[in-house]
């Protein structure tokens, strides 16, 4: 999803500072500062519109919540939605998320979500999945012990080569569905922007994994 650069994005974001990091490296090692209390920290990668983690945040005011966007317009159009009703344990950072533990200390999330990541089907491009390897390696530094990824998409062979990746990583399986929507699970489950927009038409998958002690 590429979305075309809105003029209004800078300026709304600059206004609503205490709500969005643009200079993640003045937080690393110190993201508690940006909430109203320490507490366990769960992390989204690709938050895009900001459905997913504000309705997350919103359920669990006991978690700090970070959701992390790429594309300025994308996040501060999340930013604006989240502005209606702002909560003291959801913050937004603005940035690449594809070296988290440049971003975070070792062990400093509790819970990493990727929710719909996109695909880069091509196989050349198999890198730049957020659940290959490569990725995996940074989770595994910022996730506490036992710390979980909870991963969703309705892209089936993103899905198959994520529960390869997962598998051969290796860390431990605590819940695969081949159809969320359909399972018991789905009862808490909250729909992220893309899921309601393409349930209609297949199957959601999700897996949540952990890494496995040493
Ligand atoms: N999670 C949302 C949902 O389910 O509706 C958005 C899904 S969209 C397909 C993927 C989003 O991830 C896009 O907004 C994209 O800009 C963002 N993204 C991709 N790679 C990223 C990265 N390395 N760091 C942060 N955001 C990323």
């Amino acid at each position: 999803m590429r979305v075309r650069n809105k003029p209004w994005a800078d300026e709304y974001i600059k206004e609503h500072a205490d709500y969005i990091v643009t200079e993640p490296e003045k937080y690393i090692g110190k993201w508690q500062d940006r909430f109203a209390k320490s507490q366990p920290l769960n992390v989204e990668i690709g938050s895009g519109k900001g459905q997913f983690i504000i309705e997350t945040a919103r359920r669990n005011p006991d978690i700090n919540f970070i959701g992390i966007e790429l594309q300025k317009t994308v996040i501060a159009i999340a930013l604006k939605k989240y502005m209606e009703t702002p909560l003291p344990n959801l913050q937004f950072l603005l940035t690449d998320g594809a070296n988290v533990d440049e971003l975070f200390q070792p062990n400093e999330i509790e819970k990493l979500y990727l929710n719909f990541s996109d695909p880069w089907p091509k196989k050349r491009h198999a890198k730049r999945r957020l659940t290959s390897p490569n990725f995996l390696k940074t989770y595994q530094v910022v996730l506490q012990n036992e710390g979980q990824i909870e991963f969703k998409t309705d892209n089936r062979g993103l899905f198959e080569y994520s529960l390869v990746s997962f598998n051969n990583y290796p860390l431990e399986f605590d819940y695969v569905s081949l159809d969320l929507h359909q399972s018991e699970e789905n009862e808490d489950n909250v729909e992220t922007e893309y899921e309601q927009k393409f349930s209609a038409k297949g199957p959601i998958y999700k897996l949540v994994a952990h890494f496995k002690k040493v």
